[in-house]
């Protein structure tokens, strides 16, 4: 396991300041166009104390049989909210920002946080769950939509 570097740390924490601007709940290096295998999230609700945390190498090593469905977005996809369904729970081994091997449970929202954003790692979006004519919908959707940010 290679150990994390301060250039990986700082990576971490641009990525916690991005994802907060965006406003997000969660952020995969992939996103950015860094190819790492590192995401960050936070999911405490509004009138909670920010909780941001940084996953290096996380890996789903369990998940629920019992299921949760979620209108999902995804900061990849402006302005699209799908539902998905995806295991209620799920535990995760990651490294943290100092190194330390961990294992954490999951549930309700951080649970299907941390599925969405480890798919990143694995280049699958959420839209790939959905039916072919809904994606086709919204990569249509899309198309028009960077057409016209072209020509603005
Ligand atoms: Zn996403």
């Amino acid at each position: 396991m290679a150990s994390i570097t301060d250039g990986l740390r700082a990576l971490a924490e641009d990525m916690i300041a991005t994802m907060q601007d965006a406003p997000g709940i969660g952020l995969a290096a992939p996103q950015i166009g860094v190819l790492k295998r590192l995401i960050v999230m936070d999911c405490t609700a509004k009138d909670e104390d920010p909780a941001p945390v940084a996953l290096f190498n996380p890996t789903v090593v369990w998940s629920s049989e019992a299921l949760n469905t979620y209108e999902e977005g995804c900061l990849s996809i402006p302005e699209m909210y799908e539902e998905v369904t995806r295991p209620a729970e799920v535990r995760v081994t990651f490294t943290d920002t100092s190194g330390e091997q961990r294992e954490e449970h999951y549930d309700g929202m951080w649970a299907t946080c941390v599925q969405h954003e480890i798919d990143h790692l694995n280049g699958t979006l959420f839209i790939d769950y959905l039916s072919k004519v809904k994606r086709a919908m919204i990569t249509g959707k899309m198309k028009k939509l960077k057409k016209e940010k072209a020509r603005a």
